[in-house]
This record gives structure tokens, C-alpha cells and sequence, in this order.
């Protein structure tokens, strides 16, 4: 177990076995923070597959959270589904109990499987949850991010803004779909696929989108590519097949393996990191539960701007991939002498 923990930095693992619940909380670092991030509800085969889950994406809250420059740690729970019949209800309210116990090491939020009534539940056992129904959706705020972020790799690497630019959307889903608003009120050409035919008819209707099936997406041909629902699509055959400049989307875990930022590298298209250019649900997340007014909200979700030139400034530079510029400074300000944001970023 240490050494699994060990391998992914993460400081403490938190389990909690009572009546029908079986959860993990993994904390990644509280240099910044009380640690935040989502808690998954999924079945999983075995134990050791959960904890691995929770140690790997603990890290990557971190990692957002820095260079979101919300001061927050990165931690993220799982909880396993129960085998068989079990009160959802209960099961989460216990849930809330473990995490009061941690007394706000540890803020949670809705994650894969989990639902906003659930996060209702945890709320009725502790203040430590950033997703009730009280907080709201942080979508909006995530597609707003991604949309300026679109825009600052188009002006970085063709030096145009987005009017006639031709993104190709993969999926419209909560994010897809407000991206898609944004950039159409901008002027852009928007291509589209979904394996939920109902959206993509929304977006013809709503913004004149091109249809395409979901595996022609890769291969179509414009300036951004803009992964927006799963995650782990950037593998070698669709690197390979994609037309575009630049990849820019909201898919958590875009790349198969880090290998693959650099093969995107080597075709010199310019990939914003994932995890800034989405970090406008967190930072929603963040700043709703440290009561942060909306429009204070909007003016962090903009930073993500400077970050991202930097990022692209620095890979272009060093002639590094851009997720290896987006880590090395996300570990400065987690590892290293720097405290301050601005240092690093
Ligand atoms: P969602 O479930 O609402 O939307 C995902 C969409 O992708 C759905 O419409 C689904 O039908 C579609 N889809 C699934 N498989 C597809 C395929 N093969 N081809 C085309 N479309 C496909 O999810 P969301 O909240 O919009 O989030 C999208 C992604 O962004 C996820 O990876 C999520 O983890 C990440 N993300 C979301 C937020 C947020 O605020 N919601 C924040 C950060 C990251």
C-alpha cells in the first residue's frame, strides 16, 4: 500500500468499512489547501482496482488545483457499489459521516456514478461538499474556460481569433453543448458528433453544426479539435487521422499515455493540457464553497488564459510537449521552493 502511494505522492488513504459502505479517500497534498475533488459510485472487480483509482486521481487534482490557483489540495474518493440490494440514501449519508470525521481535510464533490441528490445526502451529515443542489452546476463555468482556452491556442498558433475558425466537437453533453453555444455566438464553424443522435440534431438546429458519425470526427478537417467526452481518446491511430492545428477540449484524460502528448508534439499541433483548460468546474467548485460571488468566479475562470500562454510559450521555447510544461510547473508550486502563483505561472 505505501508503496502504491509512494508511486503516486499521495501523503494519507482514508478507508472507511461500516454496514454496506466500503470507501477510499486518497489525499494527494495539502500544501494549498483542504484537499477537493469528486467521489466516484462505480463497481469495481476488486479492492485494489478502487484504491488505485482514488491514488491516481488524487494526484491529478493537484495537479489542477495548482495551476488553477485555487488553493485547494487535490483528493478524490471512490466509494464501491454495494453487491446486491442497498439504501443509496443511507449508504451516502454514511459517506458524509466518514468524511465529517476527516473534520474538512477533505471536501468532496460529484464525480462518475454519483448524483447531485446524493451529494444532498452528504450534505445532511457534513458542510464538506462543493456539489449539492445548493451549489449548482459547474458546466457552465468549465465550458467557459474551455472556450476562452480555444481561443488563446487559435490567436497562439494561426494568430487569428475564432471568427470562420472550423472546432470540431467530439460529444455535447452538459460541457459540449454550452462550448458549442459560446463559439457559435463568436462566429466559429462548428462540426459535431455524439453517439446521442437527439444532441447532435440540438446543434444543427441551434448552430447550423455539420453532423459527422462519431468515429469520422478525428479525420475531419479544421483548426481545433475539441475532445469533449471521453476520456483516453488521444491514442496513436487517432493522433495520426486527426486534421487540425490544435487540440483544445474538456475530456478529463485525454491522452491514452503520456507518450501520446508528445506524439502530438512531434506533429506539431498544439494540445492545451486537459486539466487547465477544463479547470473551470473546479474552480466553480472552489470558489462557490468558499462563497466567492459570481462575478469573482468569472475573473479566475479567465486566468486560465495566462496559464495556457505560458504553457505554449514555454513549449515552443524548449521545444517540449505542452503536458510536460503543464506538470513540470504544477510540481513546482506543489513540490518546489515556490508558494507564490505568480512565481510559477
Ligand atoms: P456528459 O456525460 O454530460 O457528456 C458527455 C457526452 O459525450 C454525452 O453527450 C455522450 O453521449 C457523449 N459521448 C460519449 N461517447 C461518445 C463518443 N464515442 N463519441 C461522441 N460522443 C460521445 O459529460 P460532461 O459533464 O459534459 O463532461 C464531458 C467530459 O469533460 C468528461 O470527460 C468530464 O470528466 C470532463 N469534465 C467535465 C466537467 C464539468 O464541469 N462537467 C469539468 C471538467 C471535466
Amino acid at each position: 500500500m505505501f508503496t502504491a502511494m509512494h508511486h503516486q505522492d499521495v501523503q494519507e488513504l482514508h478507508f472507511c468499512h461500516k454496514e454496506q459502505l466500503n470507501a477510499v479517500i486518497a489525499i494527494h497534498n495539502l500544501r494549498l489547501g483542504p484537499a477537493l475533488g469528486g467521489c466516484r459510485f462505480l463497481s469495481y472487480d476488486t479492492e485494489q482496482e478502487a484504491i488505485t483509482d482514488a491514488l491516481r486521481l488524487a494526484k491529478g487534482m493537484s495537479y489542477k488545483a495548482a495551476l488553477a490557483r485555487v488553493p485547494q489540495g487535490g483528493g478524490k474518493a471512490v466509494i464501491m457499489v454495494p453487491k446486491g440490494r442497498f439504501n443509496r440514501k443511507e449508504l451516502f449519508k454514511q459517506f458524509g459521516r466518514f468524511i465529517q470525521s476527516l473534520s474538512g481535510r477533505y471536501i468532496t464533490a460529484m464525480d462518475s456514478g454519483s448524483q447531485v441528490a446524493d451529494m444532498d445526502d452528504i450534505r445532511s451529515q457534513t458542510p464538506y461538499v462543493s456539489s449539492s443542489s445548493e451549489i449548482g452546476d459547474p458546466s457552465p463555468c468549465t465550458a467557459q474556460g474551455v472556450a476562452l482556452g480555444i481561443a488563446t491556442a487559435v490567436q497562439f498558433q494561426l494568430s487569428q481569433n475564432l471568427s470562420n475558425i472550423r472546432v470540431a466537437i467530439q460529444g455535447l453533453g452538459h460541457v459540449g453543448l454550452a462550448l458549442a453555444d459560446h463559439l457559435h455566438s463568436q462566429g466559429v464553424k462548428l462540426i459535431v458528433s455524439d453517439v446521442d443522435p437527439k444532441k447532435t440534431r440540438i446543434a444543427k438546429q441551434k448552430y447550423n453544426a455539420k453532423v459527422v458519425a462519431p468515429e469520422d470526427i478525428y479525420r475531419q478537417e479544421c483548426e481545433v479539435f475539441s475532445p469533449c467526452g471521453l476520456g483516453a481518446i488521444l491514442n496513436e491511430k487517432n493522433i495520426e487521422a486527426l486534421n487540425c492545428k490544435v487540440i483544445a477540449g474538456c475530456a478529463n484524460n485525454q491522452l491514452a499515455c503520456d507518450e501520446m502528448g508528445q506524439l502530438i508534439h512531434d506533429r506539431e499541433i498544439l494540445y492545451a493540457p486537459d486539466y487547465v483548460i477544463n479547470s473551470g468546474g473546479l474552480i466553480f467548485a472552489s470558489s462557490r464553497f468558499r462563497g466567492l460571488k459570481t462575478s469573482e468566479i468569472t475573473r479566475e475562470v479567465n486566468k486560465l488564459k495566462d496559464t495556457l500562454d505560458k504553457i505554449f510559450v514555454l513549449s515552443h521555447a524548449k521545444n517540449q510537449a505542452c503536458h510536460e510544461i503543464a506538470n513540470e510547473m504544477a510540481e513546482q508550486i506543489l513540490f518546489g521552493k515556490v508558494v507564490q502563483f505568480q512565481e510559477a505561472i
